[in-house]
């Protein structure tokens, strides 16, 4: 397929071309960024370039920081009430576009275009979610230990904030920050990926239809090179009070420091290392299933794919068989062809690490019950590799493809030693159908999210984020607007 074919496939799905759109969205208007610099943005599937997009630089982050901060008062002003009017106006267009939405994100990504229809439903969530918890936002009044006080507890809006997105999800990513960044009345400068630019814009310009104000929300798209100066600006500029980070832990690691400087409230979503365990007594059709929808989505580069697999002796070579046989059967291809179930890693870099874990996996001893190779471009085989050991390096770093690398334990004991034997802490997952193991293990796990006898664990209701060197800081739910109010205490005399 050519340059061409995947720009008219854009065409023919995106049928609102205003939403494509290519240069900064700050104060409110679409600029260019101040040195005119651009980069291209490219297929994942054979690198071919699909669009050229704005390259900001220091100085056009801080023209967008300016914008956020004179925007911040009035925004912050209103009411819970009025703000969550405008996101649900932005969320209703986002539903509106959500065809057009999913087709930037394929285009850009290479998700397969239903996936990245279902991709547009959940990022959708959080705005819709977060326009409702707008008005919920509620103080208290606590009692003091003297009679002439009264204590006050009332929780504001931090103030300017950044967020700094990756190519994974480029559209759910942006939405768990600005939806609860905006309800709770701050105002947003959002850098995402490099590769990914395309989908954040038009979200730009859906805000700025449903009459988000000018300033409330700005968008910086920069390449790799840039996005290091405009991500220190963004992390060191005394008027921004929060940054919230996803990405790699490493990245992470460095945009702290950077924050530590101006002493920046952070969250951070940063990676994972998910074990998957199925223990002898586990439902083994709900335990495939699981292990393929977990894995699989995205060609497994989500952070919270399941990443370490273990299964206990019982149920081993039934497990092996069952997710080989249902590996082989799914089809390999391109965004926007029929029944495609993985799409294209993101880029030859990507592919090149999926091949070194599967060939160190090999060497070391493991065997290989399905795929193992490319198939073309930046496509991989889907590939169940068994006799896995703690010793691969699969099973020391995220592999972030279509991997699945199994383990042989016998006792419980031995799997949550395993398991928790990572610096990351983000997902986990556990089958078996006994009730007392199910609170035992999911206990002792050292992860922030559980999914038990589901691998489905994703949604605006539940509060997503990890322990350990998966981060700090918890998206959607209840708690995640948390992240972008400051509490106060008045002590009232009387
Ligand atoms: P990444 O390399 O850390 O990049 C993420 C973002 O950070 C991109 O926007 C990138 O910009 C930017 N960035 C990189 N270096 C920077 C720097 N020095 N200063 C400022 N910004 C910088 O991660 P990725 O490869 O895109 O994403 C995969 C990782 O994200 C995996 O580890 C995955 O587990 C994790 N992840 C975590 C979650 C979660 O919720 N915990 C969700 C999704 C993904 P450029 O693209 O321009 O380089």
């Amino acid at each position: 397929m050519s340059a061409i074919s995947i720009a008219e496939h854009l065409r023919t799905y995106c049928k609102d071309v205003g939403l494509i759109q290519s240069d900064l969205f700050v104060a409110g208007e679409w600029r260019r960024a101040l040195d005119a610099a651009r980069f291209d943005v490219l297929d994942p599937a054979d690198g071919t370039v699909l669009a050229s997009v704005a390259n900001a630089s220091a100085d056009d982050a801080r023209t967008a920081i300016d914008a956020a901060h004179g925007a911040l008062g009035a925004w912050s002003a209103l009411t819970g009430h009025a703000r969550g009017i405008v996101m649900r106006r932005w969320y209703d267009l986002i539903r509106q576009h959500a065809g057009d939405l999913a087709a930037l994100i394929s285009a850009e990504g290479g998700k397969p275009y239903a996936e990245a229809q279902g991709e547009v439903a959940y990022g959708a969530s959080f705005v819709e979610w977060f326009a409702e918890e707008a008005r919920r936002v509620d103080g208290d009044v606590l009692q003091s230990p003297r009679g002439d006080q009264r204590i006050l507890v009332i929780r504001q809006p931090i103030g300017v904030c950044a967020a700094i997105t990756p190519w994974n999800f480029p559209f759910a990513m942006i939405t768990r920050k600005v939806a609860p960044a905006l309800a709770a009345g701050c105002a947003i400068v959002v850098k995402p990926a490099e590769q990914t630019p395309l989908t954040a814009l038009a979200l730009a310009e859906l805000a700025r239809r449903a009459g988000v104000p000018a300033g409330v929300c700005n968008i910086v798209t920069a390449d790799a090179q840039r996005s290091i100066e405009v991500g220190r600006v963004l992390t060191t500029d005394p008027r921004v009070h929060h940054v919230s980070f996803t990405g790699s832990t490493e990245v992470g690691r460095i945009l702290l420091r950077q924050c530590a400087s101006t002493v920046k409230k952070c969250a951070m979503e940063l990676g994972g290392h998910a074990p998957f365990i199925v223990f002898d007594d586990a439902d083994l059709d709900a335990a495939v299933a699981g292990a393929l929808t977990g894995k699989y989505r995205n060609a497994g580069q989500a952070c919270i794919s399941p990443n370490r697999f273990f299964v206990q002796s019982g149920i081993y070579e039934r497990f092996v068989a069952a997710v080989a046989e249902a590996s082989t059967r799914l089809r390999v291809g391109r965004a926007f062809d029929d029944g495609v179930a993985i799409g294209p890693l993101i880029d030859s870099q990507a592919l090149a690490k999926v091949q070194r874990h599967v060939d160190d996996a090999t060497r070391q001893g493991a065997t290989l019950a399905a795929g193992g190779k490319p198939v073309m471009g930046n496509f991989f085989e889907p590939t169940v590799l068994a006799g896995v050991t703690p010793a691969m390096q699969m099973f020391n770093e995220e592999t972030f493809g279509p991997v699945i690398g199994i383990a042989r334990f016998d006792t419980e004991e031995e799997v949550i030693a395993m398991a928790n034997h990572a610096e990351y802490g983000l997902a986990g997952y556990l089958y078996t159908r006994d009730i007392s193991r199910m609170w035992r293990v999911g206990e002792a796990l050292e992860f922030g999210m559980l999914g038990i006898n589901s691998s489905a664990i994703s949604n605006e209701v539940a509060p997503f984020g990890g322990v350990k060197q998966s981060g700090m800081g918890r998206e959607g739910s209840k708690y995640g607007i948390d992240e972008y109010l400051q509490m106060k205490y008045l002590c009232v005399g009387i």
